[in-house]
């Protein structure tokens, strides 16, 4: 019997199939020259990719794309920003006064003292 063609050869190839397709992939691959080229192909160009050198950007290219993007927020784009995003809630409540300090200080220390007398 003539297996279909391998319909996922990148999954064969990352061995990412479950293991009764992986062995049916490897009993077709077996007996069809097709397919066997078209993974011989695959790994090839894989194996190419990997050898290219990544590109370097040019120099200076970060610091240009921060300055344009500075550039961007002053002409207006972060007021704009901030106008469809709510201010977001505070978070962490103002700090307290020394006076106010001193008053819970004291309540708390009342507090004690009413524990200790009961
Ligand atoms: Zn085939």
């Amino acid at each position: 019997m003539h297996d279909a063609h391998l319909t996922d050869p990148l999954e064969y190839l990352y061995e990412e199939l479950p293991p009764e397709r992986m062995a049916e992939a490897r009993r077709h691959l077996a007996e069809c020259p097709d397919c066997r080229r078209e993974i011989r192909e695959i790994r090839e160009t894989v194996k190419q990719y990997r050898q290219t050198p990544r590109p370097v950007p040019p120099e200076g290219l970060a610091e240009r794309t921060a300055r344009a993007a500075i550039g961007e927020a002053d002409k207006g784009a972060v007021g704009l920003l901030r106008g469809r995003f709510p201010a977001p809630a505070r978070a962490v409540p103002p700090p307290e006064t020394a006076e106010q300090r001193q008053e819970k200080l004291e309540e708390d220390f009342k507090r004690l003292k009413d524990d200790f007398r009961a």
